[in-house]
């Protein structure tokens, strides 16, 4: 253990990381993309790209009232989600993404093998009574036990 006070000499400066606004004396936070590139900001710029960039989304959408950009947002909540294996196969062939992200698709398709071959299978609605049994009979059948039960 030490004996004694610590001085300047026991820490390791901190590394001050300047936001990329020339104007701006605060230290960044994080780094974003932006359409110039990469840059640092702090939480204050970096606030004011977010924003900029939703305005130019609503723009291009033609979003201009607070009712418009509500009614997209509850129409898109209503529209259908993707299954998991859809989602996983939009990852897979989707380049750029971190290691993990392709990694844990691949995992899904060792537990699903048959989601490969037709992601759809599972979205497809029951008509009649009969055609039910048989699905969930097909289900018993083709299920798969999950090695854990990490969500998909
Ligand atoms: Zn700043």
């Amino acid at each position: 253990m030490r004996k004694g006070k610590l001085t300047s000499q026991d820490f390791t400066p901190k590394v001050v990381v300047p936001c990329a606004h020339a104007d701006c004396k605060e230290s960044a936070i994080l780094s974003r993309k932006l359409p110039t590139g990469w840059a640092n900001l702090c939480k204050t710029h970096d606030l004011f790209h977010v924003q900029r960039e939703s305005d130019e989304f609503c723009r291009a959408q033609g979003l201009e009232t607070y009712e418009q950009k509500r009614n997209w947002i509850l129409a898109k909540l209503r529209a259908p989600r993707p299954t998991p294996a859809e989602h996983w196969a939009k990852v897979l062939e989707t380049p750029g993404l971190i290691w993990q992200a392709y990694e844990m698709a691949r995992n899904y398709f060792k537990r699903h093998p048959q989601a490969l071959t037709n992601p759809t299978a599972f979205m497809t609605p029951i008509e009649d009574e009969e055609t039910e049994a048989a699905f969930r009979a097909y289900l018993a059948e083709t299920a798969i036990p999950e090695s854990d039960s990490s969500p998909e």
